[in-house]
């Protein structure tokens, strides 16, 4: 049998409380948590003492709002290197993402346990066309009728979620709802159901503040309508001005986050969407973790930049001018935070690998960061640790220490309740029970030299 590990005398952030606990223990038997100890706790042979005098350990963290299969397995790691030991895909084949899932969670691929619910469903019209990479991941329940059967075949795969889609009406979402009856949760990125309208419905989530929510929070001449998908032109620009303008104190944003309140119905947040805005162009140009922008994506986004004629700042490039976008995040900063002391659920979600950049496991700190602004760092913290495995119905497995939960668990040197930037000093990561070197994955990730990123052709 191998041995219990003792992670000794740490700084503990569980995730629970919302203070750190001094001079704490865990120990590990296996893949589970087994005993939280005020003090040393014991020693022995059969204990694998890890002295973490100085440091503070925390739950791994949970990025609620991923594709996983857009990248390549190599890319998995970066969700590891960064500290992410849960992932929840929301969005690709059906085949496809039960096939990975089976990979990473037995341990033949390195990457975070792995959650999916299968395809995106729309209802009877196509929020972009089914073919091409992106349309791959596309299903959908045309009319009511027709809910019982997709949802059985989908729930039959074993998914551990659903997700529903921009085009789905409300008959269709009601009725979907209804056939997955709370055996699982089901979550939506919606448009041509409102918001208010889901959560009446019984939905259990919502993805992307900037989208789901926006038609009860925009002046009402800005809503979109079934034309205006995520892949329209007018998309950002629409709804950029919306946020602008949008009164988060008027009825239709406080109805909605007062009854979100009330039925728990998680906010899965992806501000980190607009990250490019956050911190403008040059200094996205500069930022370092832009060498871990994954091939695939790469590929795709200079792909896209040599239609347009751009320049280097392609690889970047989230679909809106760069520099836009900024005063929308700081109303949608705003809405998670009214939502937040309303009592409303906050659940950290980035959209990676579905967009380059930030790239997989970076997103979900820079997500961080953003919750932080809006929250404060504790609950920015429990955002992607313990409200996120709530969003996954897996609270009592998943995203913080304590007795019986899976043992995954960071080991920083630097307290990340004070500042979450120090989520960065992550030294080792525990998945299961089982110990990697954050620092050792990004060094053997093939990431691209700073100096290579100088010399890519402007087309
Ligand atoms: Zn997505």
């Amino acid at each position: 049998m191998a041995q219990d590990i003792l992670l000794k005398n740490a700084r503990l952030i569980d995730c629970i409380s919302d203070q750190p606990q001094e001079r704490m223990s865990v120990l590990i038997r296996g893949d589970r948590i087994i005993d939280i100890i005020n003090g040393d706790g014991p020693a022995g042979p059969e204990v694998d003492v890890v002295d973490c005098a100085g440091k503070t350990i925390m739950p791994g963290l949970i990025d609620t709002h991923v594709h996983a299969t857009f990248v390549d397995e190599i890319d998995l790691t970066l969700f590891l290197g960064n500290g992410v030991t849960t992932a929840r895909d929301v969005g690709g084949r059906l085949d496809e993402v039960i096939k990975l899932r089976s990979r990473l969670n037995n341990g033949e691929l390195l990457g975070p346990r792995l959650f999916v619910c299968g395809p995106l469903l729309d209802g009877a019209s196509e929020a972009f066309p089914h073919s091409g990479a992106i349309g791959r991941m596309l299903d959908s329940v045309p009319n009511a009728a027709a809910a019982p059967a997709k949802i059985k075949e989908i729930m039959d795969a074993g998914v551990d979620g659903i997700k529903l889609y921009y085009t789905m009406t409300p008959d269709i979402l009601g009725a979907c709802i209804e056939a997955v009856d709370q055996r699982l949760p089901v979550t939506g990125h919606i448009g041509m159901t409102t918001a208010q309208e889901a959560v009446d419905l019984g939905i259990n989530g919502l993805e992307h503040m900037w989208i789901s929510p926006y038609n009860n929070i925009c002046p009402v001449e800005l809503r979109f309508g079934a034309e205006m998908s995520m892949s329209s032109r007018n998309f950002s620009k629409q709804t950029f001005q919306g946020w602008e303008e949008a009164d988060l104190q008027g009825p239709g944003t406080q109805k909605l986050f007062d009854s979100m309140a009330e039925k728990q119905v998680k906010m899965g947040t992806t501000l980190d969407l607009l990250w490019l805005a956050n911190i403008g162009l040059e200094a996205a140009l500069d930022d370092n973790d832009r060498i871990y922008i994954p091939q695939k994506s790469l590929r795709a986004q200079r792909a896209l930049g040599k239609k347009v004629n751009a320049g280097v700042e392609w690889d970047i490039h989230t679909g809106f001018p760069p520099g836009n976008g900024k005063a929308a995040l700081e109303k949608q900063k705003d809405a998670c935070r009214i939502l937040h002391d309303k009592g409303g659920i906050i659940v950290g979600g980035t959209d990676c690998c579905g967009i380059a950049y930030p790239p997989p496991g970076f997103a979900l700190l820079r997500e961080a960061e953003l919750l932080s602004d809006a929250i404060g760092p504790m609950a920015a913290l429990k955002a992607i640790t313990t409200a996120a495995a709530s969003a996954l119905l897996k609270q009592d497995e998943l995203g913080s220490i304590a007795k019986g939960r899976y043992a995954d668990i960071l080991i920083l040197s630097r307290d990340p309740s004070t500042d979450v930037r120090n989520l960065r000093s992550v030294e080792t990561v525990y998945r299961a029970g089982v110990a990697h070197d954050p620092k050792a994955i990004l060094d053997a990730y093939p990431s691209r030299d700073p100096s290579e990123l100088e010399q890519i052709p402007t087309y």
